[in-house]
């Protein structure tokens, strides 16, 4: 409840703490913890034992339906938000299942349904899921994992900060939970 009235206090106020009353908006580097289950429940992926993510608000550097999610959230809110995958990964694309000869995966070792490879195509790198394994050709999958599904993201804002010169011009955020380079 950031906006809720006697909750907040003034900017001018003694006890105000910006830091602890900054909002996720544009040009704000927003840490954040998140488990991600499916529409049965499933738990897919949490970053509860590693550190929060971090990312730069406005630069579309996460999943387009999270960040909308985010927008005017203050750092100690926990929210969640339910997705369909039309706003998170897209929806699946049947065209991107593909027979692929053997022979141009020469080189990979022993492949086996469920292995993530990278496949060079005209396109560039993509990557894909195994679904089946023949004799001479394997059967891929370059959706996203997660394309086609229902998402929801339990978040917890652990902190919000302005972003640097530098993190605006880059468009991603440096250092923990961020780019390292
Ligand atoms: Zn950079």
């Amino acid at each position: 409840m950031p906006n809720s009235p006697g909750q907040c206090p003034r900017p001018n106020s003694p006890g105000f703490n910006k830091e602890k009353f900054m909002i996720a908006e544009k040009d704000k580097v927003v840490s954040f913890h998140y488990t991600l289950t499916n529409a049965e429940g499933e738990q897919m992926e949490t970053s509860r034992e590693k550190e929060p993510m971090s990312y730069l608000h406005g630069a579309n550097s996460i999943i387009a339906g999270l960040e909308k999610a985010m927008e005017g959230h203050a750092s100690g809110d926990s929210f969640s938000v339910t997705l369909e995958p039309e706003d998170a990964y897209g929806v699946r694309n049947e065209k991107n299942v593909q027979r692929v000869p053997l022979k141009r995966l020469k080189g990979i070792g022993k492949i086996s349904v469920g292995q993530v490879l990278n496949l060079q195509t005209n396109k560039g790198q993509v990557q894909v899921t195994v679904l089946k394994v023949g004799r001479f050709n394997v059967d891929v999958d370059g959706n996203h994992p997660l394309a086609g599904k229902q998402l929801t993201f339990d978040v917890e804002i652990t902190g919000i900060r302005d972003a640097s010169d530098e993190e605006r011009q880059h468009g991603h955020v440096h250092g923990p939970g961020g780019h390292q380079h």
